[in-house]
C-alpha cells in the first residue's frame, strides 16, 4: 500500500461505489486519519440486495476455483494485507502475519468444501410406511447470507463467513466492522479479480443502522454474526424465523493442574493472553492454577508477561499493540478495581501494557464481565472441581484450556465443562481453522470451520420417489 491508495467505496456489482455519507478510519496507534469510507445508503443497499436475490450460483467446482484464486491472490499480496492490518486494526506485525496466514488457509478449506456438498440416501424400507419408496437428501443454498463481523479478526473472520457461504452457493452481503472496513474492501477486490459473479459478494459499510436495514429486509435467509453478546441478541431477535450463526463474547479460562508440564504450559499461556492486545474472544481472561504449583506458575508467568514489549505495532519487536481505540483502553482500565497488579497496568493512548492481576474478588468486574483487553486474572484453585465451577459459573461458554498429564482429569473436564471446546494441553485460545468452532450459553451457537459452516449455511431438502416399477 505504498501510495496509500485505499479502496473506500461500498463493493456492489463487482465495483466500488462512492456514496455521500462518509466514515472516518484511523490508524489505531498513530491515531491519525487513514481514509474516509463510503457508508451504504438505502439505494446502494437495495442494489446489493436485489443483485444478491437474483444471483444464480455456478457449479461447485467453479466456486472452488474462484475461492482458490482468491486464496492465491491473497497469498501473493500478503504484505499489503499485513500492513493494512497493522495500520487499521493496530495488530503487531506478528499477529497481522498470523491473521493473513490463517485467512489463506480458511479460503483453501472453503474451496475444498465447495466440491463436497452432498446428501444421503434415506433407507425408506426400514419402516413399514416406507416400503417401496426411495429417497435422498440434498443440500441447497439458503440464498442470501448476510455476514456482520467485528474488528478483532477483520480478515480471517470475514473469510470464515464469506468462504463457506460462497462455497455453499449463496450470495453474500458483508457488513464489516466500521472500525476496520479497509481490509474487507481489499479482500473484495480479490473476489472481483478472481471472477466472482457480480451478485456473489457485496460489502456494505457503516455501523449498526446498515446491519439493521439488512435485518429489516426479508430477502436474506441467514445472518452470520461474530461480535458482542448484546449485539448478537439484538440481531437474533430481529432475524425472526431466519437462521443465524452467533459467535459471541466470552470469559475464557485456562486451567493449570499440579501435574501439568509447566515448561509447555507457561509459555503457551503467556502467548495466549495478549495476542492482539487481548482482543481475542478466547484470550485467557482467567488463569486458574492448582495451589501447589501456584507460586511457581505466578513467578514464571508474570516474568514472561513482563518481558512482552508494548508499543508501536509496526516495529518488529512489538508483542502488544494498541487496543482498537483510546476509549476501549480506558474502558479496560476502568474495569480494574483494587486488585493486586502483578505486572502492567500502565496506559499510554490506546496502548495498555500487558497486565496481570491477582485473585480479583469473585464478584469483581474482572471476573464477571468480558474484559477483551490485555488483562489476565491469576487465580489459585483447590482442585479441578473449583476450576469447573468457576468456568461453568460465568454467563459464557466458548472454550477452555486444560494443562494436565492425567487422562482421568482430562476426561472429567471434557465431560463437565459447559463450553464449545475443551483443549487438553492447549490454552483456551488454541484454534486450527478447520475445526468446529463455536460457543454455548451467552457465547452463542452455531459453528465456524468451513465444513460445519457450509452445513449451516445451506438447507437440507428431501426428495422421495414412490410408485416406481421394477
Ligand atoms: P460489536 O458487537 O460491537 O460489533 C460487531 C459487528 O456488529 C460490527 O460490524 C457492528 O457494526 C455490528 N453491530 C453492533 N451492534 C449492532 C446491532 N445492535 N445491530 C446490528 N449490528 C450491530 O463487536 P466488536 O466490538 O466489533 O467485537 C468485539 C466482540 O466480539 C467481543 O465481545 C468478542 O468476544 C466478540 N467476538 C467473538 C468471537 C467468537 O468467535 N465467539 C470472535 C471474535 C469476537
Amino acid at each position: 500500500m505504498a501510495g496509500k491508495e485505499y479502496l473506500t467505496g461500498c463493493f456492489v456489482g463487482s465495483h466500488f461505489v462512492d456514496t455521500r455519507d462518509a466514515l472516518a478510519v484511523e490508524d489505531k496507534f498513530r491515531l491519525k486519519a487513514l481514509a474516509s469510507v463510503s457508508v451504504a445508503t438505502p439505494d446502494v443497499a437495495e442494489r446489493a440486495l436485489s443483485l444478491a436475490a437474483s444471483y444464480q450460483p455456478t457449479a461447485g467446482y467453479r466456486r472452488a476455483e474462484i475461492l482458490r484464486r482468491v486464496r492465491d491472490r491473497l497469498a501473493a499480496r500478503r504484505e499489503a494485507f499485513r500492513d493494512l492490518l497493522v495500520a487499521e486494526a493496530g495488530f503487531p506485525l506478528r499477529d497481522a502475519e498470523g491473521e493473513v496466514a490463517r485467512a489463506i488457509e480458511t479460503l483453501a478449506l472453503s474451496a475444498e468444501e465447495a466440491k463436497r456438498i452432498g446428501g444421503e440416501v434415506v433407507p425408506f424400507d426400514g419402516a413399514p410406511g416406507g416400503a417401496g419408496r426411495m429417497g435422498f437428501t440434498m443440500r441447497v443454498p439458503v440464498g442470501v447470507v448476510v455476514a456482520i463481523t467485528p474488528f478483532n479478526a477483520p480478515l480471517n473472520t470475514v473469510c470464515h463467513k464469506i468462504g463457506p457461504a460462497f462455497a455453499a452457493g449463496n450470495a453474500v452481503i458483508l457488513k464489516p466492522s466500521e472500525k476496520t472496513p479497509l481490509v474487507a474492501n481489499l479482500l473484495a477486490s480479490l473476489f472481483a479479480e478472481a471472477g466472482c459473479p457480480p451478485g456473489g459478494l457485496a460489502v456494505l459499510h457503516g455501523g449498526p443502522p446498515v446491519a439493521e436495514a439488512l435485518l429489516a429486509d426479508q430477502r436474506p435467509g441467514f445472518y452470520a454474526f461474530t461480535g458482542s453478546t448484546a449485539a448478537g441478541a439484538s440481531i437474533h431477535a430481529k432475524a425472526g424465523l431466519r437462521r443465524t450463526q452467533m459467535e459471541l463474547g466470552s470469559i475464557a479460562g485456562t486451567i493449570i493442574m499440579a501435574d501439568a508440564d509447566l515448561d509447555m504450559a507457561i509459555p503457551k499461556c503467556v502467548g495466549a493472553s495478549f495476542r492482539k492486545a487481548g482482543q481475542v474472544c478466547t484470550s485467557i481472561q482467567m488463569l486458574l492454577v492448582e495451589r501447589s504449583v501456584y507460586d511457581e506458575v505466578r513467578e514464571r508467568y508474570v516474568d514472561g508477561v513482563g518481558r512482552l514489549v508494548a508499543g508501536d505495532p509496526a516495529e518488529a519487536g512489538t508483542d502488544v499493540g494498541p487496543m482498537i481505540s483510546v476509549a476501549a483502553a480506558e474502558r479496560v482500565e476502568g474495569m480494574l478495581g483494587g486488585e493486586t497488579v502483578l505486572t502492567g497496568g500502565a496506559r499510554e493512548g490506546a496502548v495498555l501494557s500487558p497486565t496481570v492481576i491477582e485473585r480479583p474478588a469473585d464478584d469483581s468486574r474482572a471476573l464477571t464481565e468480558e474484559i477483551f483487553g490485555p488483562v489476565a486474572c491469576l487465580v489459585p484453585i483447590e482442585d479441578l472441581e473449583e476450576a469447573i465451577s468457576r468456568i461453568n459459573g460465568t454467563l459464557y461458554g466458548l472454550a477452555t484450556g486444560l494443562f494436565t498429564s492425567d487422562i482421568d482429569t482430562a476426561f472429567a473436564a471434557a465431560r463437565r465443562l459447559r463450553v464449545g471446546g475443551v483443549h487438553i494441553n492447549e490454552t483456551s485460545s488454541s484454534r486450527v481453522d478447520l475445526m468446529p468452532y463455536g460457543g454455548v450459553k451467552a457465547s452463542g451457537f452455531g459453528h465456524e470451520g468451513p465444513k460445519y459452516a457450509v452445513r449451516e449455511m445451506s438447507e437440507e431438502r428431501l426428495i422421495t420417489f414412490s410408485g416406481l416399477s421394477g
